[in-house]
């Protein structure tokens, strides 16, 4: 960053309010918890010590889709009771309470935290506890986004969309659809993204990731996606881009992931910098802070050191992540007011000399 030289900038990016809209739950635990929780229930792991389970979960660079989410077997496999459930949620949110993110959209798919007999109704009521206690204690507001799975099918996911509507009001704000991209086109899967926006639930979707263009305008034409999780591959189509920009679709890019997954080949060859020269809504979130080994602080740092983004693009790509909050519109423009009265009290006291 060029145009604030006079604080520290990663002191200066931690104080920036932030919102977190792409954070799956079960990609997001503590080191240290997911040791003490594999340990009481006798699962396995790849290590047994903290340094040693945080080098084997971060997932190496240049992998594929498929061999990133295969990880999530080890996380899923302590987060099967409702106090690990609630534990998680809330260390989750207070973790990013303490780097400056104010609102937290957390995401996850309840049928996959049913093995040892929880209800889906349970699953979301365990979250919603540790999300509430989070938001009680350090003022950060967190929201639910129920996931679907392209590979379960769409009649999974219709049902999924019933679940998470049944549950509006209990924190879930939002509808996704998940998993593995390649081979699963978004489509067949608009049944249900229609049942979750007529009943209320703002809708994004995973695509442009390990699929191409067209697999993000199945998920805006089609299905009617808000927003889109990744949207790197969108690089390829300049007119689609164009759309994109023009219809306000807002990108959720998670910069590490994508190096992880290989759906960018470095952090300087993501196609960040020009969706904003395009006026593309963008807004950088963690999408797994245990697999990435990332904060949101640090996908900003990556922002600005990879892609010469400037302090004011930062924070206009902080301002975007409050715009697109899945929440109604008085609590939004509420988030907005306290991130406008805050960034002008940072940027005034950073450019001090
Ligand atoms: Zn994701």
């Amino acid at each position: 960053m060029t145009d604030l030289p006079s604080m520290d900038d990663s002191d200066l990016l931690r104080r920036l309010p932030k919102a977190d809209l792409h954070c799956h739950l079960d990609g997001s635990l503590r080191v240290e918890t997911l040791l003490e929780l594999a340990q009481g229930l006798g699962s396995w792991l790849p290590a047994h010590d903290v340094p040693a389970l945080r080098t084997a979960m971060r997932v190496p660079d240049a992998c594929t889709l498929e061999a990133y989410l295969s990880s999530f077997a080890v996380t899923l496999g302590v987060l099967q009771t409702a106090d690990a459930l609630e534990r998680v949620a809330f260390e989750l949110a207070e973790d990013s309470a303490r780097e400056g993110v104010w609102y937290l959209e957390v995401r996850f798919a309840p049928i996959l935290n049913t093995r040892l007999g929880l209800s889906s109704d349970d699953v979301v009521d365990a979250v919603a506890r540790g999300l509430a206690r989070a938001e009680r204690q350090t003022g950060i507001v967190a929201r639910i986004i129920v996931c679907a799975l392209r590979q379960l099918g769409p009649d999974a996911s219709l049902e999924a969309a019933r679940f998470a509507a049944r549950h509006r009001g209990d924190l879930v704000v939002g509808f996704d659809l998940a998993g593995a991209e390649a081979g699963h086109p978004a489509g067949v899967h608009a049944p249900a993204f229609r049942y979750a926006r007529e009943s209320g639930l703002a809708c994004t979707c995973h695509a442009g990731e390990a699929e191409g263009p067209e697999s993000v305008r199945q998920a805006i034409d089609i299905c009617g996606a808000a927003r889109i999780g990744h949207g790197t591959r969108l690089i390829g189509d300049a007119a689609l881009m164009a759309s994109v920009a023009d219809r306000r679709i807002c990108l959720e890019i998670c910069l590490t992931s994508n190096v992880q997954t290989g759906a960018t080949p470095s952090y300087h060859a993501h196609p960040l910098g020009a969706y904003v020269r395009e006026g593309v809504p963008t807004v950088l979130c963690t999408d797994n802070r245990l697999m990435s080994d990332t904060t949101v602080t640090a996908e900003y740092a990556h922002a600005a050191a990879a892609q010469r983004l400037s302090f004011g693009e930062l924070c206009a790509i902080a301002r975007t992540g409050f715009e697109y909050a899945f929440l109604p519109d008085s609590e939004r423009h509420a988030e907005l007011a306290r991130f406008d009265a805050a960034v002008a009290l940072l940027a005034a006291g950073a450019t001090r000399p």
